[in-house]
């Protein structure tokens, strides 16, 4: 089978097991694929600590309850968390760091604080 450099697609001579012409091109892969996924990384990070300061706004005593709105017109992106708690009766928490939320009836939700 042939095959081609990864970086700009020259066909390839030589060993099976080559994925690029030159160490130029390995480079250049390398690095392209590098900034791809911190550039990945820095939006996901930026959408967290956003996520973070809205809970830590809008709960600063370490439980409260909010509407879907008031955290939506904050900008509160609910699909980035960074993990789940489901309790033993199976109530599932949203948690972005040490600041989590519940969803409740009526698009309200408590906003919890993690205790150590
Ligand atoms: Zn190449």
């Amino acid at each position: 089978m042939e095959k081609s450099c990864l970086e700009c697609g020259e066909k390839l001579l030589g060993r099976a097991d080559k994925k690029y012409c030159n160490d130029h091109c390995r480079n250049a892969y390398n690095n392209k694929r590098n900034k791809e996924s911190n550039q990945l990384i820095r939006t996901v990070n930026n959408r967290l600590r956003k996520n973070y300061r809205i809970l830590q706004d809008l709960n600063p005593e370490g439980k409260t309850t909010a509407s879907r709105k008031k955290m939506a017109d904050r900008g509160f992106d609910f699909s980035f968390i960074t993990h789940t708690y489901t309790t033993k009766k199976g109530s599932t928490y949203y948690f972005v760091y040490d600041l989590g939320y519940l969803p409740l009836d009526n698009d309200y939700f408590m906003l919890v604080k993690r205790t150590a």
